[in-house]
């Protein structure tokens, strides 16, 4: 704390982490020998760098641009860039260092890494977002390449945006080097099957905690909060699997829709014409808007997934939840419920699973898409959706067995934890003291 004052996300990532090492350290201690925790909190490196750029009306602006590269491993660094108002320091180590246990635990050779800037891609126009895009872009590539960092999308950074970053990055380098970002648009690289990777694989991880204890995804109740990327695609394949999904939202309020969310709707207001959800309901008139982002834990479900932000659901919201039956938890957000509401969800009983196990699926296709960019080669749909599959079944088979084997059974956030920590930290441990 002292050393890295102000962070409180990324402290309360650390604390996440180390808390559930406890009995890994206890049983093995050449972690200790070696200083891996010490090692593993510090990012290998932090950069921070200037973004100018004009707007329509020929205002220069300026905002922060950041990439972490917070451990190199296992392979080249990945993670997404999120372009977002509140994002700083605290948000992208605590982002990074999250996703160095979530590469580890989808079983391919990707290190940790994060990005972004606080620019608000909100309000803007095509060409705003392109000049923005470039010029973060123009500063970013001298650190990034397709075998040494790796980013991707995250809130705020989408198709588009990878389009115009991949277009200014070929530009500067004069070369077509395609694995040089992921979540590519198909015609120029992208793997199919990456929009809906994290969404589709959170609801199979959530499915695979319902079915190991004889319950289904059929017929149950499911709330699922933001409308982006994640919740789009976590509300199909939940719809798909034969649930009803009630509620979604944005960051101004949230949509009640008793009769189940029609996707073609929020799609077409979320991801073409980048309109509010409260514009829902002017064509569903069944369907209630309200105002806040919170209430939506309210509604009744058998299923919550948080898929829009960071501390989503605190021990309030958590508890609410219960008490109204809840019976799975599944993140599709990156640390969307605090500690506390973490720890009334395990204590309740409640099937929980954590953002680094249960939204693994983004980056684990992500890392397929490299995979076919080195081969020159594209594998169709099925194929992908199928090892996405496969990969979430081994997410959740190697998080319970940790958890097993460590003593706490049945808590997939130690499990999660220790089976990702592990991979990483004999791999630090081979490769000395770097
Ligand atoms: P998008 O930008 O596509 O969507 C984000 C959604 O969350 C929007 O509906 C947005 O509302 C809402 N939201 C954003 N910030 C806030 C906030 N502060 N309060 C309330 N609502 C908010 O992002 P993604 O769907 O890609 O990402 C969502 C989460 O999933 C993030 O935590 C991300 O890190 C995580 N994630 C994403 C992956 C991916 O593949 N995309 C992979 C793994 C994790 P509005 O439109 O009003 O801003």
């Amino acid at each position: 704390v002292k050393r890295n004052p102000h962070e409180n996300e990324f402290h309360q990532a650390v604390k996440e982490i180390l808390e559930s090492l406890t009995p890994v350290i206890a049983k093995h201690p050449k972690y200790m020998k070696h200083s891996i925790l010490e090692r593993l909190v510090e990012p290998e490196r932090l950069i921070t760098f200037r973004v100018p750029w004009v707007d329509d009306h020929g205002v220069t602006h300026v905002n922060r641009g950041f990439r972490v590269q917070f451990n190199g491993a296992i392979g080249p660094y990945k993670g997404g860039l999120r372009f977002h108002p509140s994002v700083n320091a605290s948000i992208i180590k605590f982002l990074g260092f999250e996703q160095t246990f979530k590469n580890s635990l989808t079983g391919q050779p990707i290190g940790g890494g994060k990005g972004g800037s606080d620019f608000d891609p909100k309000g803007k126009s095509d060409n705003e977002v392109m000049r923005f895009t470039q010029s973060f872009m123009t500063e970013l590539y001298k650190y990034i390449g397709q075998d040494t960092d790796v980013p991707a999308g995250d809130i705020g950074v989408g198709a588009r945006e990878i389009g115009y970053m991949f277009g200014q990055y070929k530009r500067i380098r004069g070369a077509y080097e395609a694995g040089v970002l992921t979540g590519k648009g198909i015609i120029y690289g992208g793997s199919l099957a990456r929009t809906e990777a994290t969404g589709y694989g959170c609801v199979y991880f959530v499915n695979e905690m319902l079915q190991a204890k004889g319950l289904s995804l059929e017929g149950s109740t499911v709330v699922v909060s933001g409308s982006g990327n994640v919740a789009i695609y976590s509300i199909q394949k939940a719809t798909q699997l034969g649930a009803k999904v009630v509620a979604c939202s944005d960051s101004n309020g949230y949509i009640y829709d008793k009769d189940g969310i029609n996707l073609d709707t929020v799609r077409r207001l979320k991801e073409v014409e980048r309109k509010r959800i409260s514009e829902y309901v002017n064509e569903h008139p069944n369907a209630t808007y309200h105002e806040g982002c919170n209430g939506i834990w309210t509604i009744p479900c058998d299923i919550a997934l948080p898929s829009a932000t960071q501390n989503e659901i605190d021990e309030e919201m958590a508890r609410i939840l219960v008490r109204n039956g809840v019976k799975a938890v599944g993140e599709g957000a990156n640390m969307p419920s605090t500690l506390e509401a973490i720890e009334v969800f395990l204590q309740a009983g409640v099937l929980f699973g954590p953002a680094k196990a249960a939204n693994a699926g983004g980056v684990a296709v992500s890392a397929l898409e490299m995979s076919q960019n080195s081969m020159r080669y594209s594998w169709h749909f099925h194929e992908v959706d199928d090892k996405l599959h496969t990969i979430m079944k081994n997410i959740y088979r190697s998080s319970v067995q940790a958890a097993e084997e460590y003593g706490h059974p049945g808590n997939l956030v130690v499990g999660a934890n220790i089976a990702g920590f592990i991979k990483v930290a004999d791999a630090m441990i081979a490769q000395g003291v770097i």
